[in-house]
């Protein structure tokens, strides 16, 4: 049975539906899902076509896009209209490319009154959001086709190193195909993820991402504590890869082969097939020791594992050289980390797994396929955000500080800042006049100490409360805040489990930049707001203490010497005159003591009436 849930912001009704994670990769894509059944993540192959999608686009003659195997096809005899490696180019500016401006085999230009690059085809400039976007969309339908569902909702995965301009570009390649974007989340954070590393929000680790795929490597540390992924250090080279391995065969072909050197530069029949055949040795050689192949079965292609481990020697080592690198931005020594990934289907070679197995000290986890592992851990942050882990803690942080009004207008936080969600927390209150029925429960975001400062979110009265003296009744506040960032709050009388609830969504209708300028406003107002809230704080204890006391009086005076009478209403008069003269915070807890002291041993004799306990709570006016 489909579940049916409520938009909080249009109060819409709408069916729960999947969310896929999407690896949009360099050099190939993927779309996987949570199986429903068994709960697995999977990579989707849509019609036996494989679950990788080369990340390239095609575009036809009359202007049509092919995506994946078929546009792959086009690199070599199309190459002007085959966009490859866009991902590069994500977010980036024509000088951003510096020395690497070549590398691209179709034409990128100089756009200067965004910035940011676009590329010719045909008479049409794209941008490699739109191109971007044309590979979502064909991961989209493969993902349609497969499930026999509408897929609107994506997790994407980006590398650690990304920066804002390429995480929004890659967000807005998302919206271009119709995706809403639920999460931009790190790749090594995915791999972490699928390897089950994170999931125990008990869990602490120090773990190391080693990704080497076709064409770029990265190396990222990162520190999970408390289910929040946190990057320590990041290093590699966005130009070395497996591809760098094939080259390095072919130029060991090249060099022991006088046939292939004679004509390669000429023929380009030859040379496209020694990339393929180099591809396959390479391939071969992970499980094998030799590989003989030739080529129209005249050219002879022969490789031994041995020799092509000397070929990549340097490559290898290069990588090993920006693991000790990022460890050492890390300040980590190997012992200190308790699990190594291996990400990227050039891990597969048995050389790359031992140097770094043996550079870690410990074996490498590489039982998931290397090329799905980010895909399978973005399906699986897909499924946390869907709240279908209730077990699994969010990883995520809400980013302002929630809390509800108390008396002075002060700003009493019960969820703080940067606190993991979902979460709940809660704090207990009571009221600060006798008889009070009803009592007003205002939510507040941001980080200021007076609540007039920070955002209002909600605001609802807890009505019904039994008649009971100031400081009897015990009202529990919890604020619940899921994985979508709903808050629900939700406040009950304990002793008559009178109870109300409301539900907001304190992020709704808030910008990155209104977040920021909140927190930086109360970093800049942090002095006055300290001194702010102290001086409310002991005008609100010098308040709640006068009404203890005079309800004291009235009620139990006759208990009291005159002397005792009179001594309390001097004390009383006394502490009113410094609120009066608006005294600051000293003047009032000298007042306020003078007073608690005098009156103190009163509690004690008449046992029914506790002022010291109406005292130690907080109370909502
Ligand atoms: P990726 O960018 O992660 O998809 O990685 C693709 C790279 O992995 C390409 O350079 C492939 O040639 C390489 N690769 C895939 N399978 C193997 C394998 N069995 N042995 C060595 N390299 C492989």
């Amino acid at each position: 049975m489909a579940k049916v849930a409520i938009n909080l912001s249009t109060g819409a009704l709408q069916q729960e539906e999947v969310i896929v994670g999407i690896d949009l990769g360099t050099t190939n894509s993927l779309v996987a899902y949570i199986h429903p059944e068994d709960k697995k993540p999977i990579a989707i192959n849509d019609q036996g076509r494989g679950t990788i999608v080369p990340s390239v686009v095609h575009f036809t003659q009359q202007g049509d896009t092919i995506v994946g195997t078929e546009a792959k096809d086009y690199l070599l005899s199309d190459p002007a209209n085959t966009i490859y490696s866009v991902k590069r180019l994500l977010g980036k500016s024509y000088r951003d490319l510096g020395e690497h401006k070549d590398y691209f085999g179709y034409k990128i230009i100089d756009d200067d009154s965004e910035g940011l690059v676009k590329i010719r085809v045909q008479d049409k400039f794209y941008s490699p959001i739109e191109l971007s976007a044309e590979i979502l969309k064909e991961l989209r339908e493969r993902a349609e086709h497969a499930l026999k569902t509408p897929v609107n909702r994506a997790v994407i995965t980006v590398p650690a190193y990304f920066n804002d301009s390429q995480r929004q570009a890659t967000r807005d390649a998302g919206k271009l195909a119709g995706l809403e974007v639920l999460r931009i989340v790190n790749e090594p954070t995915a791999a972490a993820l699928a390897y089950g590393i994170g999931i125990d929000p008990n869990e602490e680790k120090t773990v190391a991402v080693y990704d080497l795929g076709g064409g770029t490597f990265d190396i990222s540390i990162l520190s999970i504590h408390q289910g929040i992924f946190e990057v320590l250090s990041t290093n590699g080279d966005t130009y070395l890869g497996g591809d760098d391995f094939d080259r390095a065969i072919i130029n060991h072909w090249i060099q022991n082969n006088e046939l292939i050197a004679d004509t390669v530069n000429q023929d380009k029949h030859l040379s496209q097939e020694l990339r393929l055949k180099a591809e396959e040795a390479k391939r071969t050689l992970s499980v094998q020791e030799v590989y003989t192949s030739t080529i129209d079965g005249r050219i002879d292609c022969h490789l031994e594992r041995h020799t092509f481990e000397t070929l990549i020697a340097p490559i290898v080592a290069r990588t090993i050289e920006s693991c000790r690198q990022a460890m050492g931005d890390a300040k980590l020594e190997a012992a200190q980390i308790d699990a190594v990934i291996m990400v990227g289907g050039s891990t597969r070679v048995p050389m790359v797994y031992e140097a770094v197995s043996e550079f870690f000290g410990k074996p490498a986890n590489n039982n998931l396929n290397p090329d799905e592992v980010v895909a399978l851990g973005a399906a699986i942050q897909a499924d946390i955000l869907a709240g279908n882990r209730k077990d699994i803690l969010l990883l995520d942080v809400t980013p302002l500080t929630l809390g509800i009004e108390t008396m002075g207008g002060l700003m009493d936080s019960i969820i703080p800042r940067n606190s993991k969600i979902p979460t709940k927390a809660g704090r207990q209150y009571t009221t600060s006049v006798d008889g009070q029925v009803n009592m007003k429960i205002s939510v507040y975001q941001g980080e200021r100490d007076l609540v007039k400062e920070n955002r209002k979110l909600a605001e609802f009265d807890l009505k019904g409360i039994p008649s009971m003296p100031a400081g009897f009744p015990k009202v529990d506040v919890n604020f619940i805040l899921n994985a979508d960032g709903i808050l629900k709050v939700e406040a009950i009388e304990l002793r008559s489990g009178v109870k109300q609830e409301v539900e907001v969504k304190p992020q709704y209708g808030l910008t990155d930049e209104q977040v920021e300028q909140m927190l930086m406003d109360s970093i800049t107002h942090a002095k006055d707001d300290v001194s702010a809230r102290m001086v409310i704080e002991a005008r609100t204890t010098a308040e709640q203490m006068l009404y203890q006391v005079e309800r004291f009086l009235e009620k139990n005076g006759q208990h009291l010497t005159e002397e005792e009478r009179q001594l309390t209403r001097e004390n009383l008069q006394k502490l009113r005159d410094v609120l009066a003269a608006n005294g600051d915070k000293d003047a009032i807890f000298v007042a306020i003591d003078r007073l608690e002291e005098q009156t103190s041993p009163f509690a004690e004799r008449v046992m029914q009436i506790s002022i010291k306990q109406a005292m130690a709570g907080k109370k909502i006016e």
